[in-house]
């Protein structure tokens, strides 16, 4: 956006509201403005309000009570989340942080990235392509972030004895309380494997690369897996 200086930090409101439109599409959920205002903890007159004043600065168009981002709302939007993401991969791969307090840390780091901290966190950390809960880190030099997950699946989708890596642990369940810190117990994190043991109603047991956990079908509709050859990944407790 030309609204703001060039090399600024950019900590306004309207950009945490495209980051959550983005993050909701992503996640293939529609962007009523309930949901936004769960994802943002806000009441839902608020949202309405500064929908309306997106919707003037050009951000938003609204249709049928659906939210979607114009080219310039996307453009804000992707900022936001890169800087996120970025922080992410920043606070557990060089810091040593833990999976899942990066997530809530990084709402606040990435409010003083700048143009400069961003191309440099990008290139110490070597242009990752994903967050470390496999979510892809879009624009700046990585091109098609994302696309070349290959073919994923949800782990909701896999069969009983079936086994598979996990691939990716959508926004969805970043913003979940308590769910990462959860999963990480577990060991079910991108990269290592995960087997289905059986299913219950309403939810599925699963071997994850430290534990066996208990995942709601919901929840396991927002794991991404990729079935395949999985010699080398770590499935027993370590
Ligand atoms: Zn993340």
């Amino acid at each position: 956006m030309s609204a703001t200086l060039p090399g600024r930090v950019r900590t306004s409101a309207p950009g945490k509201y495209c980051e959550v439109i983005f993050e909701l599409h992503e996640d293939d959920i529609d962007a009523l403005q309930v949901r936004m205002a769960e994802r943002l903890g806000v009441s839902r007159p608020a949202v309405s309000d500064m929908v309306q004043r997106m919707s003037t600065m050009g951000l938003v168009d609204v249709q049928d009570g659906r939210v979607a981002l114009t080219p310039a709302g996307v453009e804000m939007a992707e900022q936001h989340v890169r800087r996120h993401r970025l922080a992410e991969r920043l606070l557990v791969d060089v810091l040593g942080l833990g999976w899942a307090e990066a997530h809530e840390l990084a709402d606040s780091w990435q409010q003083v990235i700048d143009d400069r901290t961003e191309q440099a966190i990008d290139s110490l950390l070597g242009s990752p392509a994903t967050c470390p809960h496999g979510n892809p880190i879009p624009g700046g030099s990585r091109s098609l972030a994302g696309a070349d997950l290959g073919e994923v699946s949800p782990l909701a989708a896999l069969a009983k004895g079936q086994r598979a890596q996990v691939v990716r642990v959508t926004e969805r369940l970043e913003v979940e309380p308590g769910m990462l810190v959860e999963l990480e117990r577990a060991g079910l994190v991108p990269g290592t494997a995960v087997e289905v043991l059986s299913f219950g109603s309403g939810a599925m047991a699963v071997r994850a690369s430290r534990d066996v956990l208990v995942v709601s079908t919901e929840t396991a509709a927002a794991i991404l897996v990729r079935a395949g050859d999985l010699v080398s990944l770590p499935v027993e407790p370590q």
